[in-house]
């Protein structure tokens, strides 16, 4: 039996805040190095920090959405250790009294639904930033940047409930959402602002756990997924051959996909923790608590379900449109307008995210509004234009926000639903192919969508397709049959 593999994560997530925890400076990423720096972040001497409420609040939503008991009282604590990137040579951060504690997230993967229990959530401040020229054992110089030096962090901890490299990749994809439901992180991996180690380990089996790795630093949800594939293999392979497993902290080289040990686990004394002297006990208040836990937006896995029952759409389309509250709202506001859901969630999660896509924005950044879909979509059902005007319209209306009938009226769009007016194109087409004329009338239904489309085409797409087939079934009914071929025809027809 092969061994079951043991995955627990902490995850780092920046919080959404104009300043750092405990001083003004800015949080804002990609300002020149060294510009976001002050003596509190500097840890300069005769300093004092001052606790920024609103990441405190952060920290309440995210602890409320994942049902986590939050602490009546808990306090702030010193890490120390010394690392270039930390000036003050220690880390404000929680350690026996963290404010949140067992909470859970469930998660849904092809083995079905399971929930993870989510060990603690803290506060701490995040590092600086080390820099260097190529890579980090060639280059002749390691450069500092304090920039990141004190912005909010929040630590998410996980217990070992996770089996497999997929289930932590869910369980991350499902924390980012709610991270980013509740506007307390941007998330941007790319960024920074949201980072995660992995602890991994293979249990020969009745509950007995084996030595574990930690990963640092994974720094995209391909490379969790990636790196916990391989070190489970990595593992498995050393303990088929008799090899010990180390406990270790463990890097993931992208380029080379491999593991590679980077020093020897550090026991938690190396640290020295001890009560922050400069900072009062956190006691948040259970009024406050509650205002917070009542005022929850309602979060992604509730929506996804209300979507598929209020609306009837399927699940495939619920899920896409709970990718984000902008793209849900648009679509409830759309369908409050009076367009159906199935027609509003096909409209958005087709050519509007198609076009979206192509030029990089989200629906917030266009002056596209629900009521001008919803517009559009009543024109389209209406018949005054065709589902091919449609995809024009939509497109202007995302560059402009005109109103749909407006540009219609401009442009001359309206579809050609009046019967003289088709007969008019379709005899046009039928006088330029007789030949493909006869060929329908004797049965050959082939030819019909090449006769229909050179009528669509004359009338620059215009036309209503199911009067133009109207039309032509009338007119082939008069078109008379060439004598000596009657019997054949008959033959084919019987
Ligand atoms: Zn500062």
């Amino acid at each position: 039996m092969s061994p079951e593999i043991i995955i627990g994560l902490e995850v780092h997530v920046e919080l959404l805040t104009e300043s750092k925890l405990f001083c003004g400076c800015s949080t804002k990423f990609g300002n020149p190095p060294n510009t976001n720096v002050c003596p509190v972040c500097l840890g300069l001497p005769g300093v004092l920090p001052v606790l920024n409420r609103k990441a405190v609040e952060h920290l309440i939503r995210t602890a409320c959405a994942l049902s986590c008991t939050i602490a009546p009282r808990s306090k702030f604590d010193r890490k120390n250790y010394f690392y270039p990137d930390m000036p003050k040579n220690f880390q404000i951060s929680q350690y026996d009294l963290p404010l949140a504690t067992a909470g859970k997230l469930s998660i849904v993967t092809a083995g079905g639904e399971k929930t993870i229990t989510i060990k603690r959530i803290h506060l701490e401040e995040d590092t600086g930033k080390s820099v260097h020229k190529g890579t980090i054992d060639c280059s002749l110089s390691t450069l500092e940047d304090y920039n990141r030096a004190g912005v909010p962090l929040l630590e998410i901890v996980t217990e070992p409930d996770m089996r497999s490299p997929e289930e932590a990749h869910v369980f991350l994809t499902g924390l980012k959402d709610i991270l980013r439901w509740l506007a307390v992180s941007d998330c941007k991996m790319e960024e920074g602002s949201l980072r995660c180690d992995a602890n991994i380990s293979l249990s020969p089996g009745d509950g007995v756990l084996g030595t574990k790795t930690e990963i640092k630093n994974l720094n995209s949800f391909k490379s969790v997924r990636e790196a916990l594939e391989h070190e489970a293999a990595r593992q498995q392979k050393c303990l088929a051959s008799g090899i010990a497993i180390v406990q270790e902290t463990r890097g993931w080289d992208e380029k080379k996909s491999v593991t590679i040990p980077m020093r020897s686990k550090e026991a938690e004394y190396d640290y020295r923790y001890f009560p922050e002297p400069d900072l009062l006990p956190l006691e948040p208040g259970a009024q406050w608590i509650r205002e917070f836990r009542e005022a929850l937006p309602e979060l992604p896995a509730e929506k996804r379900e209300r979507f598929v029952r209020d609306y009837r759409i399927p699940s495939y389309d619920s899920s896409v449109l709970t990718s984000s509250p902008a793209m849900a709202d648009f679509f409830e506001a759309t369908v409050r307008c009076g367009a159906s859901p199935k027609a509003g969630s096909n409209w958005l999660m087709g050519d509007i995210s198609r076009i979206l896509n192509d030029k990089s924005l989200s629906l917030d950044e266009t002056p596209l509004t629900p009521g001008r879909l919803a517009g559009m979509i009543d024109l389209v059902e209406k018949g005054t234009v065709s589902g091919k005007t449609a995809k024009s319209l939509i497109e202007e209306m995302l560059a402009t926000g005109k109103d749909p009938l407006e540009i219609v009226k401009e442009r001359g769009l309206t579809q050609i639903s009046g019967e003289d007016a088709i007969q008019a194109l379709v005899i046009e087409v039928a006088q330029a192919n007789t030949e493909a004329m006869h060929s329908l009338r004797k049965g050959n239904e082939k030819v019909r969508g090449f006769l229909v489309g050179q009528v669509m085409k004359a009338s620059k797409g215009r036309a209503n397709p199911s009067m133009v087939n109207k039309v032509l079934d009338g007119l082939l009914g008069a078109l008379p049959l060439p004598e000596a071929r009657q019997d054949e025809d008959d033959h084919i027809r019987g």
